[in-house]
């Protein structure tokens, strides 16, 4: 049988998110990082020396080897779950966690006495840890879906496991089933918990920084093929989709997709006489009202000033009037106001459609076809819906 001595892995195991702790905290006070670091770095040195002091145990007074020791751990624990919640951009409720935390401490206080309670410290500390965690995968698993980022899956996975394996820990004290009578004894099963913290924590150390670097990196994209102002696809982004479209092909898709060319009507009036910055806000709230009415896999850029361009996969003549017609009735409807200015805020709109499969290849084309419709819904008086002809 393998002979591993215990009091050492904890050590390690200690030492390790120590260092990570201060050079993370050293990184900090570069101020080039936000807030997210500094936390991230404080709760590895907690963590850390937490398990560091666990070791000393017969050293130091238990207050410092028990409480101390215990409640730094913890406090880990609530720091990740402050780092996550940061990177989740949402604001921490402090106050109910350093009550429980306060709370937590009491109770420690009550069982510091290292002949007794080891089964009761295990599940207590088990307790805060796991709910930590669970906290923990709960905000990375939102970031990982709601921002598309794969690496945050990784990290709500790791900390699901570490929720189970406190879950176990706790059922484990409370059954008085932990398997000798201090976190040292070899074969218990505080022994296989540090083993697999030693496994773990690098890992969760690792994950969490991929899941940072993927986002950044997704950020950076998204910025450079979007429009400031609108959230628009720019044309750039415009290509670029088509382009991934068009690979992602479905074989009962409907065989046409139609691209509309919309341009707002007087806007230069409304600039004149409500200031730019009304102009603005009118862009943004028309490009609202777009993106509530389309459909995920439609295509939404902003061609350049008042034109946006929408592209609607699966859709002829006919989807089109129909979503032209729709874009026009909110959009009235969101500019009524204006009409007490003597402003006719309305929507002018070329379509043009042309067979899925050509898109990548005819986008430029179809372009100019809509921008002729378009022509004529202007030159017909504007606040129309205009087809281009099948060439
Ligand atoms: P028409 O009915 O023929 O479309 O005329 P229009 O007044 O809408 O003017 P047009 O489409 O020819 O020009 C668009 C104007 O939009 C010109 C420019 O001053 C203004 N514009 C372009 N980009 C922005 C922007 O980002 N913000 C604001 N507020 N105005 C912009
Ligand atoms: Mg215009």
């Amino acid at each position: 049988m393998l002979q591993l001595d215990v009091k050492t892995i904890y050590f390690l195991v200690g030492l390790f998110a120590t260092t990570t702790g201060v050079v993370l905290s050293i990184l900090t006070m570069t101020g080039r990082f936000d807030r997210w670091l500094k936390y991230w770095g404080i709760s590895n040195l907690c963590t850390g020396s937490g398990i560091l002091l666990l070791t000393f145990r017969d050293i130091v007074p238990d207050f410092y080897s028990i409480v101390v020791a215990n409640m730094l751990a913890i406090a880990g624990y609530f720091l990740l779950m402050a780092t996550a919640q940061r990177l989740y951009y949402r604001h921490m409720p402090w106050r109910p966690h350093l009550l429980f935390l306060g709370l937590m401490t009491g109770l420690f206080l009550l069982m510091q006495d290292a002949d007794n309670y080891y089964a009761e410290r295990t599940a207590l500390s088990s307790i805060a840890c796991g709910y930590y965690a669970l906290r923990v995968a709960k905000i990375t698993q939102r970031i990982a879906r709601e921002e598309d980022i794969v690496s945050a899956y990784l990290v709500s996975g790791i900390f699901t496991l570490a929720a189970l394996i406190f879950g176990l820990r706790i059922l484990a004290g409370l059954t008085h089933h932990l398997g000798g009578d201090s976190i040292f004894s070899p074969g218990g099963v505080n022994m296989w918990v540090i083993l697999l913290a030693a496994g773990i924590g690098p890992l969760w150390n690792m994950s969490m920084l991929l899941m940072i670097m993927e986002r950044i990196n997704r950020n950076w994209i998204g910025r450079a093929l979007r429009d400031p102002l609108t959230a628009a696809l720019n044309r750039e982004g415009l290509r670029a989709a088509v382009e991934n479209n068009t690979m992602r092909r479905h074989s009962d898709d409907h065989p046409f997709t139609a691209l509309l060319l919309v341009d707002i009507d007087h806007f230069k009036q409304v600039n004149d006489q409500l200031g730019h910055a009304f102009g603005d806000k009118l862009l943004r709230s028309f490009a609202d009202i777009v993106h509530h009415q389309l459909r995920s896999s439609d295509l939404f850029a902003r061609h350049g000033g008042d034109e946006f361009v929408i592209i609607l996969p699966s859709s002829g003549e006919k989807e089109a009037r129909d979503v032209a017609e729709r874009l026009q009735k909110a959009f009235a409807q969101a500019t009524d106001k204006l009409k007490h200015d003597g402003l006719a805020v309305t929507l002018s709109i070329g379509i043009a459609v042309t067979v899925s499969e050509q898109l990548g290849s005819s986008l430029y084309k179809l372009m100019e076809q809509a921008d002729s419709a378009l022509y004529q819904s202007k030159h017909h008086g504007r606040n129309r819906i205009t087809a281009a002809q099948a060439a």
